[in-house]
């Protein structure tokens, strides 16, 4: 028998928050973000079942842009880093990859080819990673001119749009508006899962929602149901040990956590190596048999402990939700001081996906 600890992951809720994404999205065609195996639930899967309702994928590299390939799709798929090799923009052409370019050196190989890719220039409007700087929009451009490879439009990415009262995102925005203002037939994207939950955001023509799909919050301090979202994944295991603690023992490594009375504890068949933080701190709420229980002292590499006082009924064998529909993970996020993609995209390989709902 293998252990209990699975990332079951619900097909039809990443549906629904692809809807919901549409829905905000307006007039603004999506591209969904499936990049780092679609945040942690296996691109093949969630690239097929949002298939027949994406016109198309962003993912971060060429590689994950040949596994949608793998999948069996043919939908156009946009490389939001652009490419990292000369040699892959030819692959570019050849499987209708649109590279978002950022770089000098990215246009020479762009040059270099007789037919490249349909491409995207990148914009930097004030994040300051990646992209062109507005004044040389104009240079970039007339580089670009009378070559045979198709410019789709331009993209920018926001700093801080997952703060309400942060007025970056306005002042990007106006900086990108401007920026672009002598292409009027370009197409423009700007928007991340955040940017949709902003009032008078505007979308432009592509919107790139990615963390909602997977059903956590984008915006800092809410939870994605407050927004609507259906938690895709749940990830589960099941209690292996229940003792009970005398008052003054300690558990866990460093003794971090001591019994200040008689305790019922038990311990979860999950840990670090797993995905779980071990940042995760006293009191991150871990769902067992229908009640919250609370994390207790160290999170070990293949185990975690869990004061058991609120279920007292609490057996070896019982279920445990690390995060799902009870917890969510954009709490546990918050308990371990990140936020959920880093939860996400870090559940290990030792976790078995299971798929619902396809
Ligand atoms: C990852 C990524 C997104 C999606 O961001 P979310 O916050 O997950 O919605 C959008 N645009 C770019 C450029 C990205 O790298």
């Amino acid at each position: 028998m293998p252990r209990a600890t699975v990332a079951r992951i619900d097909l039809a809720a990443i549906r629904h928050n692809f809807g919901l994404a549409r829905q905000f999205a307006g007039g603004a065609r999506a591209m969904a973000v499936i990049k780092a195996d679609a945040y942690g639930h296996g691109i093949a899967r969630v690239a097929r079942t949002l298939a027949p309702d994406a016109t198309c994928f962003a993912v971060a590299c060429i590689e994950e842009a040949l596994a949608i390939r793998d999948a069996g799709l043919a939908h156009p798929v946009v490389l939001l880093q652009g490419v990292h090799a000369a040699g892959d923009m030819a692959t570019c052409a050849a499987q209708n990859f649109e590279p978002v370019l950022h770089s000098g050196y990215q246009l020479d190989w762009l040059a270099a080819q007789a037919a490249g890719p349909a491409f995207w220039i990148k914009v930097n409007t004030g994040m300051n990673r990646l992209g062109f700087r507005p004044a040389e929009l104009s240079r970039v451009m007339a580089v670009l001119a009378g070559r045979k490879s198709a410019f789709l439009g331009f993209v920018t990415h926001f700093a801080a749009s997952d703060e309400m009262d942060n007025d970056a995102t306005r002042q990007q925005t106006a900086v990108f508006a401007d920026a672009v203002a002598p292409w009027p037939d370009a197409e423009l994207s700007v928007a991340n899962s955040a940017a949709h939950f902003r009032d008078g955001q505007p979308l432009f023509t592509r919107s790139r929602p990615g963390i909602m799909l997977y059903g956590a919050s984008p915006m800092a301090e809410r939870n994605g149901s407050d927004l609507g979202l259906q938690p895709a994944m749940s990830l589960e295991s099941n209690l292996i040990a229940v003792r009970t603690l005398a008052a003054g023992d300690a558990v866990g490594y460093g003794a971090a956590w001591r019994a200040e009375r008689e305790t019922p504890m038990g311990i979860v068949a999950i840990g670090y190596a797993d995905g779980y933080p071990r940042h995760a701190g006293n009191g991150t709420p871990v769902w067992v048999k229908g009640h919250r229980a609370a994390l207790i002292g160290r999170v070990s590499m293949d185990m975690l402990a869990v004061d058991l006082s609120a279920v007292p009924d609490a057996r070896e064998g019982d279920p445990v939700e690390l995060w799902g529909r009870n917890v969510s993970v954009d709490e546990v996020a918050r308990c371990a001081g990140t936020i959920s993609y880093e939860l996400l995209t870090g559940v290990t390989a030792r976790v078995p996906r299971l798929y619902h709902g396809g």
